[in-house]
């Protein structure tokens, strides 16, 4: 697939389109880091009471439930304690990314010369480096 034109980007966030058009592109915006950044950028100058579409935020917390299920179950810990630590990190995780998804750290990352920040560590990449040192911890801390 060739990558989104602005205008399309326009119409995604606008949420102008077929439902059909409407998960195209965001197939193509899970896949290409290039079209995410418009759709960033180009988020900001949308309607302030703009709301990320309720599939994309599901895919969202999918993605970080998919990675949930890759940590091997260990039966030996029972403990809630460990469970509900996990949960509130699986939470502050999708906020994370929601908010990155949004936009808000966009203006954050523009403020420190973003593209550069952008080229040298994908900010996606470093969510996830973040997140499987958390994941390494929480085995770790599982087998005591
Ligand atoms: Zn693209």
């Amino acid at each position: 697939m060739e990558h989104l034109n602005k205008e399309r980007v326009l119409a995604y966030i606008a949420d102008s389109l077929s439902e059909e058009e409407h998960e195209t592109i965001e197939q193509h915006l899970y896949s290409c880091e290039s079209c995410m950044n418009t759709y960033l950028e180009n988020i900001e100058f949308s309607t302030p009471d703009y709301v990320i579409s309720e599939s994309f935020t599901d895919k969202t917390v999918a993605s970080i439930e998919s990675l949930y299920s890759m940590v091997p179950k260990n039966p030996t810990v029972n403990s809630n304690t460990k469970n509900k630590t996990f949960v509130h990190y699986i939470v502050a995780a999708s906020l994370t990314l929601i908010l990155f998804m949004s936009g808000v750290f966009q203006n954050a990352l523009s403020i420190t010369d973003g593209p550069k920040i952008e080229k040298d560590t994908p900010f996606t990449q470093k969510i996830m480096e973040q997140t499987s040192g958390f994941v390494d911890r929480w085995l770790e801390e599982g087998r005591k």
